[in-house]
């Protein structure tokens, strides 16, 4: 038998995985991963079907249909005013996790370094480590409300600084970037040879009128970015693994390098739906007020439990400090809640490479009212 050796984690072994797995053994509530329990808007399941039905089942360019290549151009131009063209600048991929990893291929080169603040989602370091790239990890604290400490930043850019890689609204602490990050990132960046990989892919879950800062706003970003978005957070559809990536011409050139040999082109009937779907705006600008009641139930329940709620400026997942509650590992805790109350959550020690701890766990609340209230009763009981 040959054996081989990745450099990266066994399958099935990520406490996402192992999460999931117990919610369904126990019949436990599952608010660990981050996914809808209910179903995508009928018009988009209709559109799918009209376009398998036209007989639109074979590929499309390796860049994505056009069409929705444009919708994506206007969308992004008149929400944030920064223009990508649809020919050169975007790129259609399998989910915004194919965007992060192709823009990580294409970016850095072995030994090149990258910034990546912790927590962070679970994608980024393998990426990196399978590209032969240095991980520059910068914890961040819960005792700060994660607050990006730019000064530590600085100290760790050297001249292989290759990649910084931002995510906001951000999965797992629901923090956003806020203008002095901007300013800070920008002065950072300023005439130094750095990319920058925006996973944007919460754009729209920002919550109490908050701006979402993306990289397409600044000119002084955007030229130096790959920004990942995914339609499965915007449709409730993270089953489909549809998304896209936007870079300016030079850089996108690169990513479609490796774009054309990873997947080559992705869901042709989905393309054509989404494209047609997404020329009305209201199909995204509601989302914003849609997540937010869910947020606002979600506190408004866990307020009762003993439970400290951090805040949620962004994305679909709720922490909680249990300080009240136990001084437990917060694997442990997790585990044991799952087990013994019927609630599965997420340690967020998990997204953090040396597995600190700061006895905080994520709940995701994208789920059915009735699901929210049934986890809070069971929740009120810890
Ligand atoms: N980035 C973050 C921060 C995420 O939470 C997720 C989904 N969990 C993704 C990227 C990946 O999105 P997709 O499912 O479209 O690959």
């Amino acid at each position: 038998m040959i054996h081989i050796t990745s450099k990266l984690p066994q399958t099935g072994t990520t406490i996402f995985t192992v999460m999931s797995a117990l919610a369904t053994q126990v019949g436990a509530i599952n608010l660990s991963q981050g996914f809808p329990d209910y179903d995508c808007p009928p018009e988009l399941i209709r559109l799918v079907e009209k376009a398998m039905r036209d007989g639109h089942n074979q590929y499309t360019p390796m860049a994505g249909l056009m069409p929705l290549r444009e919708e994506i151009s206007i969308k992004t131009e008149k929400l944030y005013g920064g223009y990508y063209n649809p020919d050169t600048e975007i790129t259609v991929t399998a989910g915004g996790t194919q965007a992060i990893f192709t823009a990580i291929c294409c970016a850095i080169q072995p030994n090149d370094e990258v910034i990546v603040f912790e927590p962070a989602y679970d994608s980024y370091a393998p990426a990196i480590k399978v590209m032969g790239g240095v991980v520059k990890s910068l914890e961040l604290s819960p005792d700060d409300n994660y607050a990006i400490p730019w000064d530590m930043v600085r100290r760790l850019i050297t001249n292989k600084t290759r990649l910084i890689i931002l995510n906001t609204p951000h999965n797992p602490t629901a923090t956003i970037l806020q203008q002095n990050d901007i300013d800070e990132l920008c002065a950072i960046v300023k005439n130094q040879d750095i990319l920058i990989l925006s996973d944007e892919v919460y754009e729209h879950l920002i919550y109490d009128g908050q701006t979402h800062h993306s990289m397409a706003r600044y000119e002084e970003l955007r030229k130096r970015s790959f920004i990942a978005v995914s339609f499965g957070k915007l449709f409730h559809t993270t089953g489909w693994k549809m998304g896209y990536c936007m870079a300016p011409a030079h850089l996108m050139a690169e990513f479609r390098k490796v774009h054309q040999f990873l997947v080559f082109s992705v869901n042709s009937p989905m393309q054509y739906a989404i494209a047609e779907y997404l020329k009305d705006e209201n199909t995204y600008n509601g989302l914003a007020a849609f997540f937010q009641q869910k947020r606002d139930h979600f506190r408004q329940g866990m307020a009762q439990t003993r439970f400290e709620l951090l805040p949620c400026a962004g994305s679909y997942f709720q922490s909680v400090k249990y300080h009240n509650i136990s001084d437990e590992k917060d694997t442990d805790i997790a585990l044991r809640i799952t087990k013994e109350f019927g609630v599965a959550s997420i340690p967020t020690s998990a997204f953090y490479s040396r597995g600190t701890d700061h006895h905080v766990l994520r709940f995701c609340f994208a789920k059915k009212q009735e699901t929210l209230d049934k986890a809070v009763d069971k929740l009120m009981k810890v």
